[in-house]
């Protein structure tokens, strides 16, 4: 009997469409149709009519989109014109609608393998959820996201093995954790624009000059975005700070170069640095023999050491000068 039971021809498919969901464990059954709620087609099968989906959202559902392919895809083309032609956005929708992530690089990729095709589809296929052990969901998208702001690192070693963090790390250290990347570049443009003006700090407490003054251009340029109250108290605060550390900066200047006159080897020293070194070395005349030792040798002990050797009676250039003139 189980024999032919077998061979029967399997009944037609029967939907009820009265039928309320069951509050038992979702599984598969066989005979059942798998409605998309968007067009209303019922498909036989989920594998191939729906992509795979590892939200929690989907779970109850097999682990298929509710939506069939051929929905999702339309879903996107629907969303371009509303996002003003743009696909990234359209597809960000799209994503946010059947929690799926957004992989930056899976969709850069489908603009090349989708030339006659829904590029939602082949972004999706390209994905290859169900393989993938990365993120899946938009949630993670979400994390992800939420990971790369650098303010949202706990700390600077968090930030720095972060690679979706791309603000420099040495620009964290300088300035500390807390900021946006905006808020980075604004502090660092700031920052070399002083070493432009008045040179690299030479201290410590000439480096921490020129961040506090950073820091208060930055909390001027929020203030002044946000209309908030007390600009002006903030704007003559910052003005009277910038003249007092230019001042400083001035003065340690002009002292460090006091310093450097009383010491004729740290002019050398400098002078080396501040010009090309090749320059000075090509012009041999500037530094040779610059402490006339080699003259030195040459008039008082090379001289009277021939002549007791050779007992010539070479003079020294000082008597020399006169003997020339008999
Ligand atoms: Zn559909």
């Amino acid at each position: 009997m189980a024999a032919k039971k077998q061979l029967k021809k399997p009944a037609p498919l029967k939907v009820n469409k009265d039928a309320k969901p069951s509050e038992a464990e979702p599984r598969v059954v066989e005979d059942r149709v798998y409605r998309c709620p968007r067009c209303g087609h019922e498909y036989t099968k989920q594998e191939g009519n729906f992509s795979p989906s590892k939200s929690p959202l989907f779970k109850g559902n097999n682990g298929y989109v509710v939506y069939c392919r051929k929905c999702v895809a339309e879903m996107f083309e629907e969303n371009i014109p509303f996002f003003d032609k743009d696909e990234d956005s359209a597809m960000e929708r799209v994503c946010q609608i059947i929690d799926l992530c957004v992989d930056e690089t899976a969709w850069a990729a489908s603009r090349k393998i989708s030339a006659n095709r829904n590029r939602m589809s082949g972004y999706i296929s390209k994905l290859n959820i169900k393989q993938s052990s990365k993120e899946s969901t938009y949630s993670d998208t979400l994390i992800r996201r939420f990971e790369a702001e650098v303010e949202n690192a706990a700390t600077v070693q968090e930030a720095e093995d972060n690679d979706d963090i791309t603000t420099n790390i040495e620009v964290i250290r300088r300035f500390g954790l807390g900021f946006s990347d905006g808020d980075y570049d604004t502090l660092q443009g700031e920052y070399d624009s002083w070493v432009d003006r008045c040179g690299a700090p030479v201290d410590k407490r000439q480096d921490e000059l020129y961040v506090s003054i950073c820091y208060l251009k930055l909390n001027l340029q929020n203030s002044v975005k946000n209309s908030a109250a007390g600009v002006g108290a903030l704007a003559n605060s910052y003005k009277a700070f910038i003249e007092a550390a230019t001042t400083e900066i001035e003065d340690r200047k002009k002292k460090a170069e006091a310093e450097m006159q009383l010491s004729p080897l740290g002019v050398m020293i400098r002078d080396i640095e501040e010009h090309c070194p090749a320059d000075f070395y090509k012009d041999k005349a500037i530094y040779a023999d610059y402490d006339h030792l080699k003259e030195y040798i040459q008039r008082f002990m090379l001289r009277p050491l021939n002549n007791l050797l050779t007992g010539s009676k070479e003079m020294d250039k000082e008597f020399n000068l006169s003997g020339s003139e008999e």
